[in-house]
């Protein structure tokens, strides 16, 4: 049987958010104000020409941009609904109302939910989202600033599908990455804070001990997969779009290379341990077995 593909569609790059942490924002296309008129969305022509070459898809994220503001969501869930194993939307939430989620719970499509507060506002909303029968995965960037929205997790949003702690990435390479020490301290504390939903918690691993299989891959456990990007070019990670290697032929697109990757590429080591692919996830309690 041929191994599951899995997708990420950035189905816009039009957004209503500017998160200093998203590596849309580092992005030439949005540095450049002569692109704000032109076409921002993808195709679904393009989508059916580039999906006609996989034949057995995984799951798919959909993301952008903001997914909610691409006008073509519902056509586009209906042509991957058949062919694809789970369908995730990633959004930042502003946009959600109820017909939404009717229709999300409807077509069992899990909502991926960017979680940047502790507010009452957030509780409510996402609680009424959950009493209204949708699937929700909470993906939260973790830094030391964020630990009081941590802590109340399984006080705010017990019943949720998933929660997963992400590794700050950029596609700047420039941008200051978290040492690997100060990242285990964090995932120590987040794991006393999340022990009553510790079953559901994922967390990007970041780093590795430098004996460890994985620090000596060449590709460093690079996680491959499609990323087909709004104009219909495709690259095999979200860190490099843009960043020259695109092609339009799903089968022909490149693998990515340590020394083009935006985060390896700035040698993060110590003594101990060296930074790895940051999309390699594990279950939080067996990372800290
Ligand atoms: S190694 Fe770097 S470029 Fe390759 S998939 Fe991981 S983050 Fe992306």
């Amino acid at each position: 049987m041929t191994k599951k593909t899995h997708i990420g569609i950035n189905v816009t790059r039009r957004c209503n958010m500017k998160c200093s942490f998203c590596y849309y924002t580092t992005l030439e296309y949005n540095r450049n104000p002569e692109n704000e008129n032109k076409n921002l969305d993808l195709s679904l022509n393009v989508l059916e020409e580039r999906l006609e070459k996989i034949n057995n898809i995984g799951d798919v994220y959909i993301t952008g941009g903001e997914p909610l503001l691409y006008n073509e969501l519902k056509s586009l869930i209906n042509k991957l609904i058949q062919r694809s194993d789970k369908i995730l939307v990633c959004t930042n939430g502003l946009l959600l109302n109820d017909e939404w989620i009717n229709y999300f719970v409807s077509k069992n499509i899990i909502l991926v939910i960017s979680l940047k507060d502790s507010s009452e506002k957030t509780r409510k909303k996402l609680n009424k989202y959950y009493q209204m029968g949708l699937k929700i995965e909470l993906y939260h960037v973790l830094s030391e600033d964020t630990l009081p929205i941590v802590k109340l997790i399984p006080q705010n949003f017990f019943w949720v599908e998933k929660i997963r702690l992400l590794f700050e990435t950029s596609s700047d390479c420039n941008k200051n990455i978290i040492p690997a020490k100060h990242w285990f301290a964090l995932l120590n504390i987040s794991a006393i804070y999340l022990k009553d939903v510790i079953e559901k918690v994922e967390v990007e691993v970041g780093y590795v001990q430098k004996n460890h299989a994985i620090a000596n891959d060449p590709n460093r456990g690079a996680v491959n997969r499609i990323i087909l990007d709004f104009d219909g070019r495709v690259y095999p990670c979200p860190l490099i779009v843009e960043k020259g290697n695109g092609c339009s032929d799903i089968n022909e697109r490149p693998q990515c290379k340590v020394e083009e990757c935006p985060v390896l590429k700035q040698n993060n080591f110590d003594d101990d341990y060296i930074q790895i692919c940051p999309f390699i996830i594990t279950n939080l309690k067996s990372f800290l077995q």
